[in-house]
């Protein structure tokens, strides 16, 4: 405790309580109000609770007034303020200000804060050679560091951490206990006396001897050596960017072949040396999360070829901790890629012997660290999406983050998809997402959604009453969700994929009313047992009608259509009324090929019937670009949407729609046989690609825009919301909005979760939230 003498009351003290929530705790927010309260000569406390921090003020009603100002403009970097509630109170004629220590009582709120990079103040004491922790790789303070990562469970204190095995210094226990120092109750710190340490390792988990293992690691990349560096959310595989061997080499041994590299640079300028940054992409980049950013990248850099083989963008991230601040310390370093520590889809290694049994066949050398990672935690990827931030992978940095929910629930747990799996928890007001968990067919990828649903139910103390899954019979979510809720005897609640989706992004925007859905989307189950995925839904958040979608075309092989998008195409083409031996001359296919395609079509063997926008992409990428085989998901998409990406103005093909006997529930299908027609006459034509690839895009959007119109007429409705994983598309996403705007539709785009299946899960808790309050007020 701690107290200062205020100056002599000239004037009558009022009292008042405020309570304050939002992200409060860990954040170096104590050590802010008690110097504000000191700066406004006012007495009383501040301590944190379970729902977030409650101040006792005391002095005159201008200290006061000045005070609240202030809360609210000079607020902590890291800190968020969600709302502000005041009191007045007796007052007791207390004269000092003190913090007074945390008890932790009752049902939990406010939880653990997310990752934050390293902080302007700690980076200048990092370079500073009479620092007392110049080059110092785990320096941090209340405005940054690691926090979600270290953290065992709540309530957030160091014995809580992985720091716990760390006694702190003398010097450090100062800071720590001081509430005017910037490392007041900053849980993880620590110095070169007191912290964690770094060293080198040979594969085969040898240590190497070495003064200055950092300088050894930067020679190592230098000379084009693999080396896996321990960092914040588990390992990174680091190679120098510039040099092809080395990015070839590192491709090979991780078995990751087509898929776009990361790459860290130094610093904002040298990230617009490799990158045509926008400012909306600048921003993004330096935000504490430090997302991995995609943006455009600059042609005739010094970027190895196979970084981003075949699209034009680059993702770039800036260091987060201070150990890669040192890396790029050496002028010599320009780019790293800094890619997961992992095989191709598995999860990102995070503990020392788990590293050296998985990654020792990939990497030349470890850098090692004794502070261990409790969670694990992959970079987030963002992009600038029709001029706002998306999510791609949101991860490290925002999870656990607590999103809101426009309708109170009881304590529920969503499951989520299939791949890029993430799952929801939510109770009352909030849902907080989980980190992306990857592929759960994965043999470990069952495991970290169930050692992560382990951790965040302790975090939040949430114990699910309701589990809540996809559709999709075959999902293994969906399997593990009627298990987990029988074994429990607990009730699930199915929700359709793409109703989710929209229902995701409803909640974003607090949208409870009536809305049209563009659902535009990869695949996922249909009410109908069909895979849909082009579809245009009439929703509110508790359930949905399908008003029109793509019409229906065969996905020849299942599965494999989607690895092979010259079957989608070859089925499209035949679909639109074009002959085997035309279908077959523009997929490329054999004489064979062609024949037996055919032959799986009309007989509907292993041929389930698609509405999929996404497998359209993938089908027109094939006719235009050739694209025979992907080697990662998405890939004929974002190539295609690479080639047209600078086209503007282009004439759209036609998308016509037609009125349907009710198929399948919606009373409008969107033909597709004269916009193929179109398509390859520009084709046979000799039309450039790029004007092609623009029409294709623009010919999707007017669809969409005309099916939503088509909608407000039956409807009455006029707000639109747009998700699915196609709106990942920025081209797509950009003309949409714009076009829609223009026809007079209120549209609603995701801010706060993924437009794709990582966003899944937050719509699913919203979905039974909304079904959970119709049921209670039928009652
Ligand atoms: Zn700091
Ligand atoms: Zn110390």
């Amino acid at each position: 405790m701690t107290s200062v003498t205020p100056s002599e009351p000239d004037w009558e003290a009022v009292r008042r309580s405020i309570r304050v929530r939002g992200v409060v705790q860990g954040v170096g927010f104590r050590p802010f109000v008690y110097r504000l309260a000191t700066e406004e000569h006012l007495a009383g406390f501040i301590g944190n609770d379970t729902n977030g921090v409650i101040i006792e003020l005391e002095g005159s009603g201008r200290g006061i007034s000045s005070f609240l100002r202030r809360l609210r403009c000079e607020t902590p970097p890291l800190a968020r303020i969600d709302s502000v509630t005041t009191t007045d109170i007796a007052a007791t004629g207390e004269s000092s200000f003190r913090i007074v220590s945390s008890e932790v009582v009752g049902s939990v709120s406010t939880g653990i804060p997310a990752d934050a990079a390293t902080c302007p103040d700690c980076l200048r004491e990092l370079l500073d050679p009479i620092d007392r922790r110049y080059r110092y790789p785990f320096l941090n303070c209340t405005n940054c560091g690691p926090r979600f990562t270290i953290t065992r469970r709540i309530p957030y204190d160091r014995p809580q951490t992985s720091m716990s095995v760390f006694p702190m210094c003398p010097e450090c226990q100062g800071e720590y206990d001081d509430p005017l120092n910037r490392r007041f109750h900053a849980q993880p710190n620590a110095c070169w006396q007191c912290g964690p340490r770094v060293w080198l390792e040979t594969p085969q988990g040898a240590s190497i001897a070495s003064t200055d293992p950092v300088a050894d690691t930067i020679e190592r990349l230098l000379q084009g050596e693999v080396v896996a560096i321990k960092g914040i959310g588990g390992f990174h595989l680091a190679v120098d960017a510039t040099n092809e061997a080395a990015v070839e080499r590192l491709r090979q041994r991780k078995h990751r072949y087509g898929k776009p590299l990361a790459i860290m640079v130094r610093d904002l300028d040298a990230a617009r040396a490799f990158c045509e940054l926008t400012l909306e992409e600048e921003a993004l980049l330096q935000t504490p999360a430090r997302p991995i950013v995609l943006s455009r990248a600059r042609s005739g850099s010094d970027i190895a070829r196979s970084v981003g083989p075949g699209i034009p963008w680059l993702g770039v991230f800036l260091p987060y901790a201070p150990l890669q601040h040192l890396l790029f310390v050496d002028s010599r370093v320009n780019a790293l890629i800094m890619t997961s520590g992992n095989l191709s889809e598995e999860p990102i290694a995070i503990d020392n012997e788990e590293a050296r049994v998985r990654l020792g066949n990939i990497a030349d050398a470890f850098l090692m660290h004794d502070r261990e990672i409790l969670q694990r935690c992959d970079d987030s990827v963002a992009a600038i999406v029709d001029g706002v931030p998306q999510h791609i992978r949101r991860a490290r940095g925002y999870v656990p983050l607590a999103i809101p929910l426009p309708i109170e629930t009881l304590p529920l747990l969503a499951v989520g998809g299939h791949l890029k799996n993430v799952f929801a928890l939510a109770r009352g007001g909030f849902a907080y997402q989980s980190q992306h968990l990857g592929d759960l067919e994965n043999p470990t990828g069952l495991e970290f959604f169930e050692h992560s649903l382990v951790h965040l139910s302790h975090t939040f103390e949430i114990e699910p009453q309701i589990v809540v899954h996809d559709l999709h019979p075959g999902y293994l979510s969906t399997s593990w969700a009627k298990r987990y809720a029988s074994e429990r005897n607990l009730r699930s609640i199915p929700v359709q994929h793409h109703h989710a989706h929209i229902a995701a992004c409803m909640a974003e925007h607090s949208l409870t009313n009536r809305v049209i859905g563009l659902s535009l989307d990869g695949t996922g189950y249909g009410t109908d047992g069909r895979i849909w995925g082009g579809e245009v839904l009439i929703c509110t958040l508790d359930r949905f009608d399908r008003f029109a979608h793509l019409d229906y075309v065969p996905m020849p092989g299942g599965e494999s259509a989607i690895r092979e998008p010259w079957r989608m195409a070859f089925a499209h083409l035949i679909s639109a009324g074009f002959r085997e031996d035309e279908a077959r001359e523009l997929t490329g296919a054999s004489d064979q090929e062609a024949h037996l395609l055919s032959r799986m079509m009309e007989r509907g063997i292993n041929s389930p019937l698609t509405s999929s926008l996404g497998r359209l992409f993938d089908a027109a990428a094939a006719v235009i670009l050739k694209r025979r085989k992907v080697e990662y998901d998405a890939q004929a998409a974002i190539e295609l949407e690479g080639v047209a990406a600078r086209e503007a103005d282009a004439r759209p093909y036609l998308i016509e729609l037609h009125q349907a006997v009710r198929d399948g529930g919606a009373s409008v299908v969107l033909k597709l046989d004269g916009f193929w027609r179109a398509l390859v006459d520009d084709l046979r034509r000799g039309v450039p690609l790029a004007g092609i690839a623009a029409q294709f895009h623009a010919g999707i959007s007017d669809g969409f825009i005309a099916a939503a119109a088509n909608a407000r007429n039956a409807m009455g409705i006029t707000q639109v919301v747009l998700s699915g994983g196609c709106l990942h598309n920025r081209l797509v996403a950009r003309l949409l909005r714009a076009g829609l705007e223009e026809e007079g539709f209120e549209v609603f785009a995701h801010r706060q979760v993924s437009p794709g299946d990582g966003g899944l899960s937050y719509g699913q808790a919203a979905v039974a939230a909304a079904i959970l309050e119709v049921e209670a007020t039928r009652q």
